[in-house]
């Protein structure tokens, strides 16, 4: 059942809706109790209002008093911007520099979590010794020793967790976890 819009709904309590729009809204509350209890309540609100303004003294001016509110309103905006409190408007860029950055280190985190652990292990095993003419290298998942033209490669399997260290004194150090036995292998490669 498609309802009427509120604005529908209270012109047609105001009595403020006619012909055709009149007699549809009529028929949809006839049938539906929410529409029709929204629509008795903008009934009550309009009586409500029409009492009210039958209150109002007959000289009431309404432009004098609206001249009237329309400064006392620039006063209290002109008096609320003396007052040094701190401002939302000034908050408001901090937090949301906040969630965009735990925003951004949730997708950081979300996306080297879902990373394949080779990508993992070449992004974190890069690494080059160059000294004296020797290269020490490696490459994602061997180390690599390179001198006068002559490499040697010490390879490990792709499954297993690997931690790559260098040191300023030109050694390369592997050290590999076999997830199944926990066996630690550790290589050092020197560059000499
Ligand atoms: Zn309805």
């Amino acid at each position: 059942m498609r309802h009427p819009s509120e604005l529908d709904l209270a012109l047609y309590g105001g009595q403020d809706l006619g012909g055709w729009r009149k007699w549809c809204i009529g028929r949809h509350t006839a049938r539906c109790e929410s529409c029709a209890a929204a629509a008795s309540r903008y009934a009550s609100d309009s009586r409500a209002i029409a009492t009210a303004a039958r209150r109002m003294p007959p000289a009431f001016d309404w432009n004098r008093v609206a001249g009237e509110m329309r400064a006392n309103i620039r006063v209290a905006i002109a008096a609320g911007e003396c007052v040094a409190w701190p401002r939302p408007a000034a908050r408001l860029p901090w937090r949301a520099a906040l969630m965009a950055t735990s925003v951004a280190a949730l997708i950081l985190t979300g996306w080297w979590v879902l990373l394949p652990q080779s990508l993992h292990r070449s992004a974190q095993s890069r690494a080059t010794v160059n000294q004296s003419g020797v290269v020490l290298e490696t490459t994602g998942f061997s180390i690599e020793r390179r001198a006068e033209g002559a490499t040697l490669a010490l390879s490990h399997p792709s499954d297993e967790r690997t931690v790559l260290t260098v040191n300023t004194d030109g050694v390369l150090r592997a050290r590999y976890v076999d997830d199944d036995s926990g066996q630690v292998t550790i290589n050092n490669v020197y560059a000499q």
